[in-house]
């Protein structure tokens, strides 16, 4: 027999414009900001990366697989909900968050001051120690993005429990 899977790699990536009059939300933290990021659902950048990782990681689809943006039921929806989902995915196959690591790309507003909220945040919804998770924070350095967010990640996956026998509704 095989031995059983102990790791897999997932990444993910997402972008989203800026506009006015949004709240901004990143890693399920508002930031005070006089723009925040357009979309579907709340827009969270950070988060939609962190679910399309975790998704990836098992080949499960992605984000829009998951929550297809033709569908109401998601409009406004706070973000949080498409990683807690994930999150549960991976879960019930056994499988939880090792470590991630993640990069987010904006002019402003400045991360820093944020760097530790987003963090503790971003490790409670994945369900991991805050010294397991990462978030960097770069600004474009002139390159034409001023009104854009953009967010790289990898999660690693660790196997917790065995997988569900073969033919096994999950
Ligand atoms: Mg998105």
């Amino acid at each position: 027999m095989a031995a059983m899977e102990s790791h897999r790699v997932g990444f993910g990536w997402d972008s989203h414009a800026f506009a006015p009059g949004r709240p901004l939300w990143l890693g399920g933290v508002q930031i005070p900001h006089p723009r925040g990021l357009m979309g579907h659902s709340d827009g969270d950048v950070l988060l939609h990366a962190a679910a399309d990782a975790l998704f990836g990681a098992l080949a499960l689809g992605d984000i829009g697989t998951h929550f297809p943006p033709s569908d109401e039921a998601w409009r406004g929806s706070p973000s949080a909900r498409f990683v807690e989902h994930a999150l549960r995915e991976i879960t019930r196959r056994g499988w939880a968050v090792a470590n991630f690591d993640a990069t987010v790309i904006l002019e402003s507003p400045r991360l820093g001051p944020y760097r530790d909220p987003l963090r503790d945040s971003v490790a409670m919804l994945l369900n991991v120690a805050a010294d397991r998770v990462s978030i960097k924070a770069k600004t474009p350095e002139g390159l034409p993005w001023a009104d854009l967010a953009i967010a790289h990640c990898v999660a690693l996956l660790e196997r917790r429990a065995a997988p569900p026998p073969a033919g096994a509704r999950i």
